[in-house]
């Protein structure tokens, strides 16, 4: 069998830039590949946080400035960019960035002060654009694109109607159905698909562009990152308004669930903890749990259980129910720990609730990967109340760090952690209600009380493995499908 050639296309990728499980899944997946033989190669827009990175980084990996001089046609004209190149680190995945800085040297990835930049549309359609160009340039053919959420929504589209493109399939992985790319029409121009009146008509929906809806229509094979969202999506609740669409695809999306990088999610090596644990030696966790209490000013006690939460604060993730159930946990006696950045109303709400309770509870209002890990860590519980999540990697991670997920059965929290059978790894409820994630926290909080039982549930977490071996498998079978249906597809044409 030969060795596939894989593009990958990306707004983020670790460690480079990030705002979400998207990047982790765009900096893991490709070394994956790559041990399993596959050709891969990445591609990310040259953001101002990937030049820090270079800057900053203890051992960045090599880094050559301009390895190629694009010309990337962007509506009328033609805009003229360099292209760096690099290697995903640890790994001989080459990862090239396109340079516009006009369009990427800014503060943030995709806007600020909860507004997206408005040339978004010009920003990602350079991304599609340039990345297949970089391909022509390179001299470099690949056989499968993978396309990752909205921002790289237009190849697929490219891919089928013009006719300068290269052979190949695509696949295009839905990280997240609710951020679709929507754009005003008289944006369309800066695609260049208007000479293509069938393109134009996936493009345009009510009048505005979407490129989410564009990539789902056109790529050859779909998927999402857990088989349970792959179904949700499928339905008015969940599929934003493209449950139809979805459903017509069904025979070509498929749900092959995200994994983890262990090397980096590892309590026994991980470089931010005080202090370090494996299965079966836990002391090291209970100094971790230690130093997160002094961390966040609260008393240092090590009987009291302590609830942690690292998210985005986004509606998405749930965050009325825990307010809904704050007091409740504090009258408990309990200890709350938030990690998290988002939208204004969710900063609000919970710098309230630290003054409130000063003495429970611990809130930093900011991205800080470091703080991120000793949360993991540090806490007994990591709660996910999420509305929908399509994988989560929260649960995973605190799985690896035998601290144990309390999760609303959806998506991948549904397809991940369980209460039942004779390896439970968590605490389940199903409806969104404040009541039934209530109950799951009583029933957590008594397993807690409970030594052998609590101890043989930090034994059965951290013996789950969803490291990313089992989805490469699944990623590479889904490639050769892509490829027999672009194939196929080429001959009913003929
Ligand atoms: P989503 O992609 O919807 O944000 P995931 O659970 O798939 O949710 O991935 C979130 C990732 O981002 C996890 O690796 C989590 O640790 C990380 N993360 C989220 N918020 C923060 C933050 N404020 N600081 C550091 N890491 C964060």
């Amino acid at each position: 069998m030969n060795s596939l050639k894989v593009l990958f296309v990306a707004a983020e990728v670790v460690p480079f830039a990030k705002a979400g499980g998207l990047a982790d899944v765009a900096g893991s997946l490709p070394k994956a590949l790559q041990a399993r033989g596959l050709e891969v190669r990445v591609v990310l827009p040259y953001y101002r946080h990937v030049k820090r990175y270079f800057a900053q980084a203890p051992e960045p990996p090599e880094f050559r400035p301009q390895v190629a001089a694009l010309k990337v046609p962007l509506g009328e004209s033609k805009v003229s960019g360099m292209v760096h190149w690099s290697e995903l680190p640890a790994s001989q995945v080459p990862i090239y960035f396109l340079e516009n800085e006009a369009l990427y040297d800014r503060p943030e990835l995709y806007g600020e002060r909860g507004r997206d930049y408005p040339d978004s549309a010009e920003r990602f359609a350079y991304l599609c654009r340039g990345a297949l160009e970089l391909c022509a340039a390179l001299n470099w053919e690949p056989e499968v694109v993978h396309c990752h959420d909205w921002h790289t929504g237009l190849i697929p589209l490219y891919l089928r109607y013009d006719e300068n493109t290269p052979f190949c399939a695509s696949v295009y992985t839905i990280h997240n159905l609710a951020y679709q790319g929507w754009f005003a029409g008289e944006h369309l121009t800066v695609t260049g698909v208007s000479r293509w009146p069938k393109a134009v008509e996936d493009l345009l929906w009510d009048g505005r562009l979407n490129f989410m809806r564009a990539g789902l229509l056109n790529a050859d094979c779909l998927n999402t990152v857990s088989k349970r969202y792959a179904e949700e999506i499928q339905t008015p609740r969940f599929g934003c308004g493209l449950e139809d669409l979805l459903h017509q695809r069904r025979e070509v999306l498929f749900g092959i669930l995200n994994g983890i990088d262990y090397a980096r999610w590892n309590p026994a090596t991980d470089p931010y903890l005080p202090a370090h644990y494996r299965p079966g030696k836990l002391e090291g966790k209970k100094v971790c749990k230690q130093a997160l209490q002094e961390e966040f000013g609260l008393p240092v006690r090590a009987e009291v259980p302590l609830f942690g939460m690292v998210t985005r604060l986004a509606t998405q993730k749930g965050l009325d129910l825990v307010a809904a159930v704050l007091d409740r946990l504090v009258a408990r006696g309990a200890q709350f720990v938030l990690l998290g950045t988002g939208e204004p109303q969710f900063h609000e709400m919970f710098s309230q609730i630290a003054q409130r309770y000063p003495r429970q509870t611990g809130i930093r209002l900011a991205y800080d990967a470091p703080l991120a890990n000793r949360i993991y860590a540090g806490s007994d519980f990591l709660l996910m109340p999420s509305q929908y999540e399509p994988c989560g990697l929260g649960q995973l991670i605190s799985l690896a760090y035998g601290t144990i997920p309390i999760v609303r059965a959806t998506g991948g929290l549904a397809d991940t952690i369980t209460e039942q059978g004779n390896r439970p790894n968590g605490f389940v409820f199903e409806e969104y209600d404040p009541e039934a994630f209530w109950r799951a926290i009583e029933r957590g909080l008594a397993a807690y009380q409970d030594r052998k039982r609590w101890e043989q549930l930090m034994a059965n977490a951290m013996s789950y493995d969803f490291s990313w071996e089992a989805s490469a498998v699944e990623y590479e079978r889904l490639y050769r499908y892509a490829l027999e249906r672009r194939a196929g597809s080429l001959k009913s044409q003929i």
